[in-house]
């Protein structure tokens, strides 16, 4: 990345640089606002230039900070002007450095004026390219593709609309399911969870494959109960929780590939240096103790990884960033053939394949129009713009469009995830913490009112029904016995979020103070807690169904912050094959078309599990670049 941030800058040729400036020799320090907090940016100067610039302090989203946190001071230093280019698809946050350091060049003596040169750059050219294998879009699908692709021995060239990698993927919670035969038996939880697999097996089958899966479950099952084990799991029950969990609207054959594969993906990610915290939970969401979860912030060891493994082969993988495809390219026969897209200048690339497209532009839930034209059933009561997201800025189903326009068959378009515990104000997720099962949802008057460990949708429609659509995730001491060494999944600690006033964080000693604070009535709170700990000692069945339980909740501290449902993840997409190729509505493959990732429609059905879009980028985002490589 380095010689990419040197080559930009070598692009760059300041007009005019001032150089009577009467600036004091020092480091001085502005704290300014952004996107997620407050970020502090320190600036050391002499008498005339600007010699370092450091970002000391923010709370913006891992993953995506990184690239203006390279690029934007290096550029002022280098061009010693505060006109520098935003990174595209982080915009706020490269805002947010430029006022830093335009605050602290005042503190500095430097008047408006100084450092604001404008940087006249030369005109971007068209581009004429070809590659074995194009792949649009740089998120978690299109680098898991770049991996198998060069690794095949193929060249590639990916185009990424945005001036980062990560997409959706890097902003996720992180988290991949999958059975585990080494850490199932360490899986922290008190509860047993056969009634899940009992009752999946007790359902009349709708199909042959579902008879067939259930027999296999079964069978597997019945050995796991001769055992002292206490968390029974396998592939074909990952398969057969991941469609039941989406109202059986996914495609069976692909959900069992997809499962089969989970473990084994697990153990190439590993063997890149991704790392998992050692023990298994259940995310929200996930329905199962299966979850491992990123040692790194959100999706951000993911991409470490990838990036390290891509890192030795820049003879054969080439990613052009801020460039957007627009449409695909195809010959007389219908092939696929190349990408025309556009830079950040307005410059024509054209990018031409010798042996397949890839498309992993990822999914709609951020893009208002799409997700208005396509969700049209009466399960969300509203998906407007007054819906927050999840999603990115540069991930908006533009990848849909094109495969559309080349005949591509697109499939449950109207299913939408709504992620129920998302921030009310930004949609972010980074500032949420780890608790684990460890903690519950409140509404405002302090009542528990659905299952945590449920459905993602069965979680948002609940939430939304409550007083001003709202909920408090409340945990104590018990969960997070030290708040300043407490993690949120963005890697800041609790204390950060109350010390800053962030994110709606609260504490108090006691339940009591804390009812007080939210404005509920503490017997109504006091109440909540004490029937939640009667479950988790095992004394009462969840009114609400709840089956994970690992802890009492029962010493102050006591900790809340408010969450909101945010669109997030669109389960519909292309019809693709086990290979990945596109389909058509009368099931021909399109030649040369590849798609991979939350671009496809065939894995989750009405309602994605938490923590298997990971699994999803990864299993078919691989077995994409290996057969765009072969042309296969
Ligand atoms: P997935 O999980 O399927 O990989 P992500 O959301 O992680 O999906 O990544 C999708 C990536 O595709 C994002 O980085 C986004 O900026 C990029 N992208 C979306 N549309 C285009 C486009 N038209 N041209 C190039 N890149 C695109």
């Amino acid at each position: 990345m380095k010689k990419l941030v040197a080559l930009v800058l070598a692009c760059l040729l300041v007009t005019a640089v001032s150089s009577a400036f009467a600036l004091t020799s020092g480091t001085y320090e502005a704290t300014v606002a952004a996107m997620h907090g407050p970020m502090t940016v320190q600036v050391t100067v002499d008498e005339d230039s600007i010699t370092d610039v450091q970002v000391t302090a923010n709370v913006e989203t891992p993953g995506l900070i990184d690239w203006p946190l390279k690029e934007i001071p290096a550029a002022i230093v280098a061009n010693q002007t505060t006109e520098v280019d935003t990174v595209t698809g982080a915009t706020f946050s490269s805002r947010a450095i430029i006022r830093g350091v335009r605050e602290a060049l005042k503190l500095a003596g430097a008047t408006d004026e100084d450092f604001a040169a404008k940087i006249e750059k030369a005109p971007a050219e068209d581009q004429d390219l070809t590659a074995d294998v194009i792949i649009v879009g740089g998120g978690g699908a299109g680098l898991a593709a770049s991996i198998s692709a060069t690794e095949a021995g193929a060249s590639v060239i990916l185009i990424e609309k945005t001036g980062f990698f990560g997409g959706n993927s890097i902003v996720s919670g992180g988290i991949f399911n999958c059975p585990d035969p080494d850490l199932q038996d360490y899986a922290d939880i008190t509860s047993s969870l056969d009634s899940l697999i009992e009752e999946a097996l007790a359902e009349e089958p709708v199909s042959e494959l579902h008879a067939e899966l259930q027999a296999t479950v079964r069978e597997q099952f019945e050995a796991y109960k001769q055992t002292d084990k206490h968390v029974f799991d396998s592939a074909e029950w990952m398969a057969l929780q991941t469609w039941n969990g989406g109202d059986k609207v996914a495609d069976l054959d692909h959900v069992i590939f997809y499962a089969q594969n989970a473990y084994p993906t697990l153990k190439w990610l590993e063997s890149m240096g991704m790392e998992f915290a050692p023990v298994i939970n259940s995310a929200s969401g996930s329905l199962y103790m299966r979850t491992h979860t990123a040692v790194m912030p959100n999706g951000t060891g993911y991409f470490k990884a990838f990036q390290t493994r891509l890192a030795d082969k820049t003879d054969l993988w080439t990613p052009l960033m801020n460039t957007t495809a627009e449409s695909l390219i195809t010959d007389e026969t219908g092939r696929v053939t190349g990408v025309n897209a556009v830079g950040k200048e307005g410059n024509k690339v054209t990018l031409h394949a010798n042996k397949g497209v890839i498309l992993a532009t990822g999914g709609f839930a951020g893009n208002v129009e799409m997700r208005m034209e396509y969700c049209v059933s009466d399960k969300w009561p509203d998906l407007s713009a007054k819906v927050i997201t999840t999603n990115m800025p540069g991930v908006t189903g533009d990848g849909l469009r094109m495969a559309q326009e080349v005949g591509a068959e697109l499939i449950n378009m109207d299913q939408i995830q709504l992620l129920p515990y998302a921030n009310p104000w930004t949609g972010a997720t980074s500032d949420i913490t780890l608790t684990y099962s460890a903690s519950c949802y409140i509404n405002k008057n302090g009542e528990r009112f659905v299952r945590e460990d449920g459905r993602r949708d069965e979680m948002s429609l609940a939430i939304i029904a409550q007083p001003d659509g709202l909920m408090y995730q409340l945990f104590s001491a018990d969960a997070v016995p030290d708040p300043a060494t407490g993690k949120t999944l963005g890697d800041k600690t609790v204390s950060y979020y109350l010390d800053n006033h962030l994110a709606g964080y609260v504490q108090a000693d006691t339940l009591e103070g804390l009812a007080e604070i939210l404005g509920m009535d503490p017997a109504v709170l006091q109440a909540t807690v004490d029937d939640m700990n009667a479950c988790v000692r095992g004394e009462k069945t969840d009114d609400y169904g709840r089956v994970t339980w690992t802890k009492e909740l029962k010493t102050g501290p006591w900790y809340a912050y408010p969450r909101k449902p945010a669109a997030h993840h669109t389960m519909g997409g292309v019809n693709i094959d086990l290979s990945t190729h596109a389909l058509r509505a009368d099931g021909s493959v399109i030649e040369g078309l590849y798609c991979a990732g939350e671009i496809t429609g065939n894995f989750h059905g009405a309602n994605r599990l938490g923590g298997n879009a990971i699994v999803d980028f990864c299993v078919f985002g691989r077995i994409a670049g290996e057969n765009a490589a072969e042309g296969k």
